[in-house]
């Protein structure tokens, strides 16, 4: 997806929420009071009604929008700009390119995303990550400060690395800090730190996704479905 591509598959508000909706229909609706998975789509309501209880789900119920009140369209266009955006862009700039009047709309919507980005990353595993890239290290200092890593991976071994693979391995790391300090300073200026985790969660969320591309924004849109 590019700005080309959203522009002409999302002119509106109805081209939003059918995408979504079906969105939400390939990751399962689950019924809130029965737990079932079968639902009918009632067109003239726009809500499913559990084939069980006949409890209604809407379309934002369960997601990431759920109680917001923007629009769809406002909601795809922020996660487009967020997704086409690869260092990111900021709640002022959002707010003057979608015509919104108050700031803290968009920068509560835009921690809104950042949230479903990170609840989406917390869904995998270290031992997940090791299977994409076999090279990766992982360094424990035996710091009372550091929790141990067994408690988050199936299987881990201890390596005691001499000088030179040392730097050869931390200049990556080296690099992912520089990318992350650039874009804290260059793009958002002042980050309140009760909110620091939020601005990590998207710049994780986007590096673990770096070879996704055009993707990257339907994969924000699972996101923002939730489960
Ligand atoms: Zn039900």
């Amino acid at each position: 997806m590019n700005i080309i591509q959203f522009t002409r598959d999302f002119p509106d508000e109805a081209s939003c929420r059918s995408h979504f909706r079906g969105a939400r229909e390939r990751e399962g609706i689950v019924c809130k009071k029965c737990g079932c998975k079968k639902h009918w789509w009632l067109k003239n309501k726009d809500q499913w009604k559990c084939s069980a209880c006949d409890f209604r789900t809407t379309i934002r119920s369960g997601t990431f929008m759920q109680g917001s009140n923007l629009g769809l369209y406002q909601w795809y266009l922020a996660m487009a700009f967020m997704s086409f955006s690869k260092k990111g862009i900021s709640a002022s700039e959002l707010q003057r390119q979608m015509g919104i009047r108050n700031y803290d709309t968009v920068w509560s919507l835009m921690h809104r995303i950042r949230q479903a980005m990170g609840d989406r990353d917390s869904l995998y595993g270290l031992s997940d990550m090791q299977k994409v890239d076999k090279s990766s290290v992982v360094f424990n200092y035996m710091s009372t400060s550091y929790t141990p890593f067994s408690k988050y991976v199936d299987t881990h071994s201890t390596v005691k690395s001499s000088k030179v693979s040392t730097c050869n391995t931390l200049q990556w790391v080296h690099i992912v800090i520089a990318n992350l300090t650039g874009t804290l300073l260059g793009v958002y200026h002042r980050i309140n730190q009760e909110y620091l985790q939020l601005y990590l969660d998207e710049f994780c969320y986007k590096l673990n996704r770096r070879y996704f591309k055009d993707r990257l924004f339907d994969r924000l849109v699972i996101a923002v479905v939730g489960n």
